[in-house]
């Protein structure tokens, strides 16, 4: 049975950043899908990802979102691929809601460029989006979008080609804890490892043992909108725009504030892309119902007769994503209570900008080493339960 300093679990968005970073340093490294990614029956797929320094999220994240924008750019000139194109991206809710707060916070911290629009403003410059006259926005001048299959392409290749030993279509059973490491099952054999990662998505909960309760898959609708025209919608014209809209504003809903996004068309003649980004329906990774129904569909277009309101009759169609959220809505990241060798990362569904950065830091952590940021913060013992 061969033995690999490191396996990793999963090659999709951290599992194949980290696969990269980690034979780049000269690591052993093995990793393993279940499926061939980049694919879409996992969190990665539907062409671009928004990409933000002012992260609404919570501070922590800084250090971690000015890191991947510079890794980003030099897996660029690394991979010669066109990955981070740059764009406007705005925050819209009431001034005083926590997206508008909490992206101000973390533009003043991290000192990046940004303004605070009125909604008149708003409506000024981007006469697709219509937010009430109580709205205000967050604006993060330079922000961007990256094309995750690409992305996940280029991990995989430059993996590869640092000596990375990789499996697709195999899929992992199960680990057991051993003297050295650990020992892996899969569809096909069993390999050994000093360290384990633990990058399945949606999928890692059964991996996990008791430490899955803290992942909860989220099925997550995605509309494909054909805009009235392509120019106004097409990325270098149409901005990232996520809404955080007051709970009176959709009556009915229990949370206090219902998420939103609508991101351009990437190509000419493409189609803008809006989803939910909260209130998601529980996810079945063993029966991933992909269909959308119709009043799937009609919540969204209530969504868009309100705030975007040139996009709301237009043609739609519909497909799935998943998120795995997890109890306060952060990462999880870091090794397993009880077992040092075996590490996991779940991304709460806002992880791909992170991805090189991810990697970086998940490398360092199978490594041994401090990582440069720290992502304490992150740690999976959080939700240990203290007797
Ligand atoms: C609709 C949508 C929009 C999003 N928009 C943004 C955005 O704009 N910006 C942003 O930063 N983030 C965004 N996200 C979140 C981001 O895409 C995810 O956080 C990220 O892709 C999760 O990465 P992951 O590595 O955890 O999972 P994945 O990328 O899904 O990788 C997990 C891999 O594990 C494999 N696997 C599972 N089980 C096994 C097994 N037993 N054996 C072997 N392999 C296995 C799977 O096949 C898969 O390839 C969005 C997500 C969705 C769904």
């Amino acid at each position: 049975m061969h033995h690999y300093d490191v396996i990793v679990v999963g090659l999709g968005t951290a599992g194949s950043a980290t696969c990269m970073t980690l034979a780049q340093r000269g690591v052993s490294v093995l990793g393993i899908d279940a499926f061939h990614p980049p694919h879409p029956l996992g969190s990665h797929h539907g062409e671009s990802r928004s990409v933000r320094r002012a992260y609404l999220e919570g501070t922590a994240y800084l250090p971690m979102a000015l890191r991947a924008w510079d890794l980003w750019r030099k897996l660029e000139k690394d991979a010669g691929e066109r990955l981070l194109v740059t764009t406007p991206n705005l925050t819209i809710g009431p001034p005083e809601g926590p997206a508008v707060s909490g992206f101000l916070a973390s533009a003043q911290a991290g000192a990046i460029s940004h303004d605070l629009l009125t909604a008149a403003e708003i409506r000024r410059r981007w006469p697709p989006l219509s937010p009430p006259i109580q709205f205000s926005a967050g604006l993060e001048k330079e922000a961007g979008i990256v094309f995750p299959e690409t992305c996940i392409r280029v991990f995989l290749a430059m993996a590869e080609t640092a000596g990375a030993r990789l499996q697709v279509d195999e899929r992992v059973a199960g680990w057991t804890a051993t003297s050295g490491g650990v020992e892996v099952r899969t569809s096909l054999g069993r390999y050994t490892a000093g360290r384990l990662l633990i990058a399945a998505g949606s999928y890692a909960g059964r991996l996990l043992g008791v430490a899955g309760a803290m992942l909860t898959p989220k099925r997550v609708p995605v509309h494909w909108v054909t805009p009235p025209d392509t120019a106004a919608y097409q990325l270098g014209q149409f901005p990232v725009n996520f809404w955080q809209v007051p709970m009176a504003e959709t009556a009915g809903t229990r949370n206090e504030y219902r998420e939103f996004y609508s991101l351009p068309a990437i190509k000419s003649g493409g189609r803008v892309k809006a989803a939910f980004h909260n209130q998601l329906a529980d996810g079945d990774t063993d029966n991933p119902s992909p269909a959308v129904s119709t009043a799937e569909q009609t919540a969204m277009r209530a969504m868009l007769e309100r705030f975007l309101p040139t996009l709301s009759h237009r043609p739609m169609t519909s497909d799935t994503c998943m998120y795995t959220l997890t109890p306060d809505d952060h990462f999880v990241l870091g090794p397993l209570p009880h077992n040092e060798n075996v590490f996991t990362v779940a991304l709460a569904g806002h992880g791909f900008k992170f991805a090189p950065v991810l990697g970086e830091t998940l490398a360092d952590l199978l490594e041994g080493l401090i990582p440069t940021i720290d992502v304490g913060f992150f740690s999976p013992q959080r939700f240990v339960r203290r007797g």
